[in-house]
């Protein structure tokens, strides 16, 4: 049996490594991982509350409108609940936005580096993917920000999904409104424009816009948040699409797989949304050491742009892959894009400053210890 052709080019799936096997085969007594953007803190306690709560129930299928949360969730946002879906994980919404939008040969564009689940959604729909190239966000820097002149310039009208990754990942920059809304200007109306706040919860600058704000009155824009970053529920897969025009959120419920967001995620979702103050309380420590981390970094003479997401960029270039293997056998887990950079997670401050010093010995070339 062969797959089709467009599933055969794709990537294998490469597991990460686990820190525990990790700091075994190191003989450490810990390993640190930074490599996935989850936050370094336990669940919630109303959330473990809820897993417990709903236990008992898991011998049914689940809500399969997830009700409670998309109300909750449309309370939240000010919307409709007809504007909300609910997903298996924002992935699983991209999936099914490609799916409900792409035509096979139709456009699929996207910045370049940023999220990369953008370029296998099109290859699996059998959709042209459009990558466009980012720009330096300072001059003579490396290419880290959106280029949106030039995303507006590659939309055409076979195109019907662009992705907009703000914060992007993996370069943790992010674009602000005055450029944004002059792009969305430029988009025909026949292109959905998805605003991928993955990391929307960790912006502090003001001036980089609230994509749920931007998206009144613009019927071909949605936006795509998830649980799994900053409300820590990332191993429970759920997240949302909060869509202007009904009808695009019709299009994507339409593609969902049946009972994909399970009752234990749900419920999980509506206790954390009940817990925002320990939310925004997390979040606060993990933006100042984000700025303790990328000041630490830049201190030490390296290029690092703003992030404004929970992850730090090293565009490290050709020794990318090197560093990040040395970091390794040093006991820190990193995500390195080879020949680009390399993404860290903030941590705790003590996994940072373990991820610092292993950065130090590697530079300075000290020996594996
Ligand atoms: C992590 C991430 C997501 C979504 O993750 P889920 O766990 O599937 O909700 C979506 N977009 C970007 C850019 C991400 O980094």
């Amino acid at each position: 049996m062969s797959a089709r052709p467009a599933v055969q080019a794709l990537p294998a799936y490469r597991p990460g490594r686990n820190p525990a096997d990790l700091a075994r085969e190191l003989g450490v007594d810990r390993a640190v991982k930074l490599a996935s953007n989850e936050v370094p803190f336990p669940p919630l306690p109303a959330v473990v509350q809820a897993l417990s709560a709903t236990a008992g129930e898991t011998y049914r299928y689940p809500d399969n409108g997830a009700t409670v949360l998309t109300a909750a969730l449309a309370e939240r946002y000010g919307v409709a609940p007809e504007q909300v879906v609910p997903g298996c994980g924002a992935v699983m919404l991209c999936q099914q936005l490609a799916q409900s939008f792409n035509d096979p040969g139709t456009g699929l564009v996207f910045a370049w580096r940023s999220f990369e689940m953008y370029p296998l959604l099109a290859q699996v729909a059998g959709a042209r993917p459009v990558p466009v190239p980012l720009a330096p966000s300072r001059p003579g820097g490396a290419p880290d920000t959106h280029d949106l002149d030039a995303l507006a310039v590659a939309v055409d009208d076979t195109t019907r999904l662009v992705f907009v990754c703000n914060p992007n990942n993996p370069t943790g920059t992010a674009v602000r409104r005055a450029e944004l809304e002059r792009f969305l200007d430029r988009v025909p109306e026949t292109a959905l424009v998805v605003l991928d706040e993955a990391y929307r919860e960790f912006v502090t600058d003001p001036g980089v816009p609230d994509g749920l704000e931007l998206m009144r009155g613009r019927p071909n824009v949605a936006v795509l948040r998830t649980f799994s970053k900053a409300w820590g529920l990332a191993g429970l897969r759920v997240g949302y699409l909060v869509a202007e025009d009904p009808a695009v959120a019709d299009a994507v419920r339409r593609t969902h797989v049946p009972f994909s967001v399970s009752s234990l995620a749900q419920a999980a979702a509506v206790a954390a949304l009940a817990s925002e103050d320990e939310v925004r309380r997390r979040v606060a420590a993990v933006v100042a050491e984000r700025d303790r981390l990328t000041a630490a970094l830049r201190g030490r003479g390296l290029e690092v742009p703003d992030s404004q997401a929970n992850f730090v960029w090293l565009p490290l270039g050709e020794p990318t892959a090197e560093v990040a293997a040395a970091l390794e056998a040093r006991g820190v887990i990193t995500r390195p894009f080879a020949g680009e950079g390399i993404r860290v997670t903030v941590g705790t401050p003590e996994e940072d400053d373990l991820f610092l010093t292993a950065l130090g010995d590697v530079r300075t070339g000290a020996p594996v210890a």
